[in-house]
């Protein structure tokens, strides 16, 4: 792969809406992609392994936990510095961001937001340092974009609940230690439980053959009669709504991990343009390429002005889940055209692992569809504006 020349655009000066701390929280994640992540993410996918020698960085970089408060291990930071964090992750690759993601939003969060004290204690020092990675186990194989329905179930049976249930498409799951698993009691009522790896009866057998975030490990959830002991139920919040609070964060963090992505396609892009000669002249001297160029950075304009925004919403406990959806939604779709178009700017380089471009476009895939679909971000919208479910 080519040298990471990466240089990132602020076409509207946004560095003067960050505070010194948002500026040096990025820079130092800026700095470590550069150098820990661009050298080795192409062979990683190209072999689709998650390059595990990656983890003890990710948490120096505070990008396990970074808003959970300190005396848990996180790193204390607010939500922009969250997204900022994400943004440079994911200019490296979505599926190192989707591991930190997982970690932080879907495992760190609902501990600390619907665990015990002895669970925080127990679980979140360890993964805020990546002593432990875990999962996030909604999705089931007929319940996909409608969680509620979901099958996996746990009995009472005195001393310990049973668990028996299948989730599949678990970012993290086929070496994660913990899984955070959404089951439902005798009541049909949806509660978290803290599965760790060894349970008898339980299994993650990995998902292969995928074209779309190949850096990062996919698997299933088996749960054959596990005991799961009853101190491992989050007890502070059940039903639908604690998963989808988890959601939310994950959610608020692909939207700045997208910008991220599509900075990265369109600096290669821009500077592909300026080097490749035909016709005796650069291609970023001919109109049709400038065009491609000129809507990237504005589309990435609005993007990060959203993100930014949402950021400071958040900051003050105020942003809404259906604008969170707007965030996602637009910024994930914002950076898989600008992926396809940087593509067609290199011509057939754009095919090769030479450069990053087809590789975020591939990610994307996946980006688009998990944490809710694009359409399913539509419909969130949809409701929130009109009042009606049109599920
Ligand atoms: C690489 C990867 C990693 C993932 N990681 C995780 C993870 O860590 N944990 C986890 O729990 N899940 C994870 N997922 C699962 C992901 O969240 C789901 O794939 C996603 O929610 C969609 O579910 P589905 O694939 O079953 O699609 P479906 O729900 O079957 O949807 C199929 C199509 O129908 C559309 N559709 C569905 N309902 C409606 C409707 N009411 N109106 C109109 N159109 C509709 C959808 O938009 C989509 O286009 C991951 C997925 C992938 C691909």
């Amino acid at each position: 792969m080519k040298p990471d020349l990466f240089k990132a655009p602020d076409y509207y000066n946004i560095d003067e809406l960050l505070t010194d701390e948002h500026k040096m929280v990025r820079d130092a994640a800026r700095e470590w992609v550069k150098r820990e992540v661009s050298p080795i993410i192409e062979e990683a996918a190209q072999n689709a392994e998650f390059p595990k020698s990656i983890i003890g960085g990710l948490a120096e970089i505070g990008a396990f936990g970074p808003y959970i408060p300190e005396e848990y291990g996180g790193a204390g930071l607010d939500q922009i510095s969250y997204g900022l964090i994400m943004q440079e992750i994911e200019r490296g690759d979505s599926g190192v961001r989707s591991t930190a993601s997982v970690q932080s939003s879907l495992v760190m969060y609902p501990i600390f937001k619907y665990g015990t004290e002895e669970q925080k204690k127990k679980y979140l020092p360890k993964l805020a340092s990546g002593e432990i990675i875990g999962c996030f186990g909604l999705t089931e194989p007929d319940y996909g974009s409608n969680p509620a329905g979901m099958v996996t179930n746990f009995k009472d049976k005195g001393d310990h609940y049973l668990l028996n249930g299948a989730k599949m498409w678990i970012s993290n799951a086929p070496f994660a230690d913990i899984a955070i698993v959404w089951a439902k009691n005798e009541e049909g009522r949806i509660h978290g439980l803290i599965v760790e790896r060894g349970m008898e009866g339980f299994s993650t057998p990995e998902t292969h053959n995928k074209w779309s975030l190949r850096a990062s490990a996919t698997g299933e959830l088996i749960f054959d009669n596990v005991k799961v002991p009853k101190e491992n139920l989050m007890p502070n919040k059940s039903g639908l709504g604690a998963p989808l609070g988890c959601l939310d964060s994950a959610r608020f963090g692909i939207a700045w991990g997208a910008i991220g992505a599509a900075m990265d396609c369109y600096d290669t892009a821009l500077r592909y343009s300026k080097e490749r000669i035909q016709f005796d002249k650069p291609i970023g001297g001919k109109q049709l390429q400038q065009k491609k160029l000129a809507e990237m950075i504005t589309e990435i304009t609005k993007a990060q002005l959203m993100a930014w925004r949402l950021g400071v919403l958040r900051n003050e406990g105020k942003a809404t889940s259906a604008q969170i959806s707007m965030a996602k939604r637009n910024n994930v779709e914002m950076a898989i055209n600008i992926a396809r178009e940087a593509r067609q700017i290199l011509g057939g380089m754009g095919i090769t692992g030479e450069y990053s471009i087809m590789r975020h476009m591939m990610n994307l895939e996946s980006v688009i569809t998990y944490e809710g679909t694009h359409d399913i971000h539509l419909l969130i919208t949809g409701m929130d504006i009109t009042g009606m479910p049109a599920f």
